[in-house]
């Protein structure tokens, strides 16, 4: 399983189902039970070595806050309302600009085993409120997929979300192996969402990740299975030659999957916490994805100025709704102004949710069985 080499197991979460079964599945690593997790939390932000350490440990803990927590967002941005299931934290694979290395101070990928309270909250929150629709998903602090097939997780979600009919499961992945879960289709409550990027980005920068022919050939698998898709193009990273390279990475996605089986595409451009720039150049000397000129926003993040954000909105804009008029595109976290410039109005959070919430609801109207 990747390149993980040690398994640690918090006292209380060593009986609980999914560490018995991980346990036994990772029986040939060296295992260590730790009284409480803290005894490994370090000062943040990590140093190097700590953070390439932790992408190599696996760490069973019990969730002692709540599992469900509604993306953060951030003031002066527009948010999408995404609901995080927050079942792990950090990620095996390694992306040059992945905001978690400055972000969590535990050196290690922590999966929550205490599956039960998952469920029970599920049951709680969805059962008070069996109107509202709710875009779920494990990708915000971690990858959905690239430690399914240790975890099993998906297919568990998948499953017992059936009872709500107004829950959509987006699962956030740059991961390519789907073959365990398409028998789980056709359920249009399912979104499986890759995030692209042309693949010389994803070749310097992805490291560990899927290459784009392998994402764009999984979401063919999950298209063909009956599920729907999403994809983002988040985080857009400008270099010099980027335009024509990201509009074939836009062709690609619709040679490769029918527009009718995507939700939403979603467009972001690079951000990140100003520490995350020592970091970058410290584990990626030869990245250079930090060396461009960025402003700080609203926020203490680093961006792009708002005239390459809003020239690289508008190109992949024009590239996608070219290649299919009627696609759903949305902004990720941007402000009132980009919007309005790329789109031409600028909606509220709420306003946002909602029209996400009804893209989705609509592809439920009309979709119950498996594409020809
Ligand atoms: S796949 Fe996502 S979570 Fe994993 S390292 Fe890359 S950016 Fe971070």
């Amino acid at each position: 399983m990747f390149r993980i080499k040690r398994l640690l197991i918090e006292a209380a979460a060593q009986d609980d189902p999914l560490a018995v079964q991980v346990r036994q599945r990772l029986a040939h690593l060296p295992t260590e039970i730790i009284p409480d997790r803290e005894t490994l939390r370090i000062a943040a932000p990590l140093t190097p070595t700590a953070i390439a350490q932790g992408k190599e440990t696996l760490l069973l803990a019990r969730q002692k806050g709540p599992f469900w927590r509604p993306c953060p967002g951030t003031r002066g941005y527009i948010c999408c309302g995404y609901q995080i299931l927050q079942v792990m934290t950090n990620c095996p694979m390694d992306c040059s600009y992945c905001v978690l290395q400055g972000y969590f101070n535990l050196p290690a990928i922590t999966v929550f085993t205490n599956w039960q309270d998952l469920w029970s909250e599920l049951e709680e929150r969805l059962d008070a409120n069996p109107k509202t629709v709710y875009r779920l998903g494990t990708g915000e602090f971690g990858d959905s997929l690239a430690m399914d097939e240790l975890l099993g997780l998906n297919r568990e979600l998948i499953c017992r979300i059936n009872r709500w009919p107004q829950i959509i499961l987006e699962i956030k992945t740059k991961w390519a192996r789907v073959e365990p879960l398409l028998p789980l289709g056709p359920n249009p409550q399912v979104i499986f969402a890759w995030s692209l990027n042309p693949p010389r980005l994803i070749r310097q920068e992805e490291h560990l990740a899927a290459t784009l022919a392998g994402r764009l050939s999984a979401a063919q698998k999950c298209a063909a299975a009956g599920f729907r898709l999403a994809f983002h193009f988040d985080p857009l990273i400008y270099y010099p030659g980027w335009e024509p390279e990201y509009q074939d990475v836009v062709a690609q996605l619709f040679t490769a999957v029918p527009a009718d089986r995507i939700a939403w595409i979603s467009l972001g451009a690079l951000r990140f916490m100003p520490s995350l720039k020592s970091i970058i150049r410290g584990r990626f000397p030869g990245s250079r994805i930090a060396e461009e000129e960025f402003v700080t926003a609203l926020d203490g993040k680093k961006r792009y100025f708002k005239t390459l954000r809003l020239e690289m909105f508008s190109r992949l804009r024009q590239f996608i709704t070219a290649q299919s008029p009627n696609t759903f595109i949305y902004l990720c976290m941007e402000s009132p102004w980009v919007w309005q410039q790329v789109f031409g109005f600028s909606p509220t959070s709420r306003e946002l949710a909602a029209m996400l919430d009804a893209q989705a609801m609509l592809y439920r109207q009309t979709d119950r069985s498996t594409p020809n």
